[in-house]
């Protein structure tokens, strides 16, 4: 990675600040909330495209395929976006992180060809690893794709696939050894998601959004070139994507925590409401702020040293989820109380917002998502206690 002096850091963030007043569309909030999901793909897909030119979407990337940028930079660009309230790629969130870290890491250089430019161009991911009965304990997923000639044929069923709705593509994890132990029978695949027998199937939430969806596969055609890294070693592979989306992706999210949402919760607790007090004249509230802003400091000290460290520790990417996710639920929770009857009048979030929207009651139902995928809270604490610190493992039969 390259370094980067302070001048060139003060430079880099004034650059991007001009560039966040001009291009930001003014008024995005109000002209994304209550859109179709029409709108929403178009405005996420046109929005990909202005990062893309200003060579801002892929800061994380190689610098072959588009990226390169410094760690310190890239704190600074999501800063920025932050601090102007740009709006925020949640569509292409895991093809962003979860496939492109994937492909770069496992992936042929056919695929990633075929795949990281297309990607930039606005193609679209989920993640297909859930099943019933098979998320804390995924090596027991029961999708099985069978060889027959060029092409694995799979059958089975996902569940909880964000953004399956809008996909082009599918990281798909399915058995292929039925006799093997259970974690080395599986293997690792690109699927189309418009292949002949695939069913999505959206399931709506508390909060009004269909954010993840069922799949259905039956008797799907995936071609073997399609396979990430050697069939039956498909748990290696998904430990790389789950790397990326317990670490990676937290480097933009604890920024825009910190300079987006906590910035305008201090904002509103300034404001005085209808008996002229402001929530900030309370001591309790100025230390629940205080308190929540030395995490937040924290969080980011840790998501920096995660992403510049060439060599992360076996359970260091788990720290980093556990911290992002419990914090968002405190703070959303903290603003929820602080805002008062303002937060439960909110209820309306603008599509292309993020974790932190403003809305705080639903940001803070919302925020109880961020616990579960990739590794509930549980589950990244059992990886901190074994790996991380070598605690007794957890007896898991395979
Ligand atoms: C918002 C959201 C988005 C998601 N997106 C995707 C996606 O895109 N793709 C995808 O494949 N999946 C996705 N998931 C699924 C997610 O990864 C699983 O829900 C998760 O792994 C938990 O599995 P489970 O739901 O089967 O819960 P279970 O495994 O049944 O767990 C239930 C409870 O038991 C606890 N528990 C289970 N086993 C242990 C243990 N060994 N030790 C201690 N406690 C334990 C868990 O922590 C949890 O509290 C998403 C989930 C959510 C909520």
């Amino acid at each position: 990675m390259p370094t980067t002096t302070r001048d060139d850091l003060a430079a880099f963030r004034a650059e991007v600040a001009e560039w966040c007043r001009t291009h930001i569309p003014a008024d995005w909030r109000r002209a994304q909330t209550g859109v179709g999901d029409e709108e929403f793909v178009r405005f996420q897909k046109a929005w990909l495209h202005e990062l893309r030119r200003a060579g801002f979407a892929v800061p994380h990337w190689p610098e072959e395929w588009g990226g390169g940028m410094s760690v310190a930079r890239q704190i600074v660009l999501y800063q920025e976006l932050a601090r102007h309230d740009a709006p925020r790629l949640v569509l292409s969130f895991v093809s962003l992180h979860h496939a492109a870290s994937t492909l770069l890491a496992a992936g042929t250089d056919e695929q990633r060809r075929r795949h990281l430019p297309a990607i930039l161009d606005g193609e679209i991911w989920c993640q297909g690893f859930s099943e019933p009965e098979a998320g804390s304990d995924l090596a027991a997923l029961k999708t099985t794709a069978r060889r027959e000639g060029d092409a694995f044929v799979v059958n089975g069923q996902k569940l909880w696939a964000s953004g399956a709705l809008h996909a082009d593509w599918c990281l798909l994890l399915a058995r292929t050894d039925p006799a093997a132990p259970k974690r080395r029978g599986i293997s690792y695949f690109l699927m189309d998601m418009r292949s002949p027998g695939v069913e999505v199937r959206p399931i709506r939430q508390a909060t009004g959004e269909a954010h993840f969806c069922e799949v259905f596969l039956d008797d799907v055609a995936v071609p073997a070139a399609n396979l990430v890294g050697p069939e039956n070693e498909g748990w290696r592979v998904a430990q790389e994507t789950l790397g990326a989306e317990r670490g990676m992706t937290m480097l933009e999210l604890a920024e825009r925590l910190g300079n987006g949402g906590f910035r305008w919760l201090v904002e509103q607790c300034a404001r005085p409401g209808p008996d002229g007090t402001r929530p900030l004249d309370d001591p309790l509230v100025t230390d629940r702020l205080a308190a929540l802003e030395t995490e937040l400091t924290g969080l980011r000290a840790l998501c920096t040293d995660f992403v510049a460290d060439d060599a992360p520790g076996p359970a260091d990417a788990s720290v980093v989820k556990l911290c992002y996710s419990e914090l968002l639920q405190r703070l959303t929770d903290f603003a929820t109380e602080a805002t008062g009857l303002t937060a439960h009048t909110e209820l309306r979030k603008p599509l292309s917002s993020g974790w932190e929207s403003g809305a705080w009651v639903l940001d803070f139902i919302g925020s109880w998502e961020w616990t579960i995928p990739g590794g509930t809270s549980e589950i990244q604490r059992s990886i901190i206690g074994e790996r991380g610190l070598g605690l007794p493992r957890e007896p898991t039969g395979g």
